[in-house]
C-alpha cells in the first residue's frame, strides 16, 4: 500500500516560481524496470474540477456555461441558507446540479475554528443531511467556509464522514493533494484579480498568471490536475467576468487528454486505485473493485476493468 501511494502520489516540484508549473510523477521502478502511473478516469493524463462556493443565485448562470462546455462543476452549499435573499432554492438543488456534484459547505457558513466541537458537528451534520434529502444522492465532500480549518475541524469533519475538503490554499501546481482533507486547489479564479478594488494593475497581472497557468496545464505532458475554485457571485463584479469565465471554459473545453470530473468522482476514484493488488514483481494486478482503472506502463497505456486481472509477460 505504501509503494503504491509513492506511485500514484510523488511528485517533485520543478520551480519555486509563483506560477504554476508542471509536475513530473516520480514513478517508481519495479523490479524489471517498468515505471507504473495512475491516469485519470478515462485513461486521461489531464483532470479538471471547477470547484465553487456558497450556493448563491448566480449559480445558475454558471451551470448554463458549464453545460454549454460539458464541464462538470463542484457545488459547495451552505443549505441553511438556501432559500433566502441571493440564494438558490432548495427545491431547484436536484435538477440544477444534475451531472455535478453537491457538496458540504456547513449549514450557515460560520468560522469553524471558533465553534464548540457540537456545533461544528452541527454544522457539517446538518448541511450534509439537507443535501442529501434535496440532491437524492451521498453528500460526503466539503469545502471549509472562508477556508478556516485547525485540527479539532478536520477531525470532526473526517468523523462526520467527509472523504476530502477543500481549502483556499492555492498549490499553483498541478499535483493531486495527498491529504484529501486538506486539499489545495491549484487557483482561484482569475487569480488574485478582482481582489482589491480599483486596482487594475494588479487586476492585469493576476489575469495574466491565470491565463499562463491554463496554458501551462493545457501544454502538461506529465499527470497534471487543474482545480479552479471561487464563487458564481464574484462574476457580478467589476469588470467582464462573466465573460472571463467563458473565455477560460472555451479554453478547457471539448479536450481529449482531459477529464472532466467533480471532484468527489475524482477522489473516490484515487482512494478505490490504491485497492489495486500486485504480485511482488508487479507482473500480476488485479483489480477486485467495481471500477475500471486506467494505468501507464513503461509507455504503454492499459485499463485493468473491474474484476479483471492482468499479466504481463514482460
Ligand atoms: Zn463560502
Amino acid at each position: 500500500m505504501k509503494n503504491l501511494s509513492t506511485i500514484i502520489l510523488l511528485f517533485v516540484l520543478l520551480s519555486v516560481d509563483k506560477t504554476v508549473q508542471a509536475q513530473v510523477p516520480t514513478t517508481k521502478d519495479t523490479i524489471e524496470g517498468k515505471n507504473i502511473e495512475m491516469l485519470f478516469p478515462g485513461g486521461k493524463t489531464k483532470a479538471l474540477i471547477i470547484s465553487m462556493d456558497d450556493g448563491r443565485d448566480t449559480d445558475r448562470r454558471l451551470v448554463v456555461l458549464l453545460n454549454k462546455y460539458g464541464i462538470k462543476g463542484t457545488f459547495h452549499l451552505n443549505s441553511g441558507k438556501l432559500g433566502t435573499k441571493d440564494y438558490l432554492k432548495k427545491e431547484e438543488i436536484k435538477t440544477l446540479f444534475k451531472n455535478h456534484e453537491v457538496s458540504v459547505h456547513s449549514s450557515n457558513h460560520p468560522n469553524l475554528t471558533r465553534l464548540s466541537i457540537k456545533d461544528i458537528r452541527n454544522e457539517i451534520l446538518s448541511d450534509r443531511t439537507v443535501l442529501e434529502q434535496l440532491n437524492g444522492n451521498i453528500v460526503n465532500g466539503m469545502a471549509y467556509p472562508f477556508g478556516n480549518y485547525n485540527d479539532t475541524v478536520v477531525a470532526i469533519a473526517k468523523e462526520c464522514g467527509i472523504t476530502y475538503a477543500r481549502t483556499v490554499e492555492d498549490s499553483y501546481n498541478f499535483s493531486i493533494p495527498t491529504n484529501f482533507l486538506l486539499w489545495t486547489p491549484t487557483i482561484h479564479q482569475f487569480g488574485k484579480a478582482y481582489f482589491t478594488p480599483n486596482d487594475s494593475l494588479n487586476n492585469q497581472k493576476e489575469l495574466a498568471l491565470f491565463y499562463t497557468s491554463i496554458k501551462q496545464f493545457l501544454a502538461a505532458d506529465t499527470l497534471a490536475l487543474l482545480d479552479v475554485w471561487g464563487h458564481s457571485w464574484e462574476n457580478d463584479g467589476e469588470g467582464n467576468r462573466w465573460l472571463e469565465m467563458e473565455k477560460f471554459l472555451q479554453l478547457v473545453a471539448h479536450n481529449l487528454t482531459i477529464c472532466y470530473t467533480t471532484q468527489i468522482d475524482l477522489v473516490n476514484y484515487i482512494n478505490a486505485f490504491k485497492s489495486l493488488q500486485y504480485s511482488i514483481n508487479k507482473r500480476i494486478i488485479t483489480n477486485k473493485s467495481s471500477i475500471d482503472f486506467f494505468i501507464k506502463r513503461g509507455h504503454k497505456s492499459f485499463t485493468i476493468k473491474a474484476g479483471e486481472t492482468i499479466r504481463f509477460t514482460e
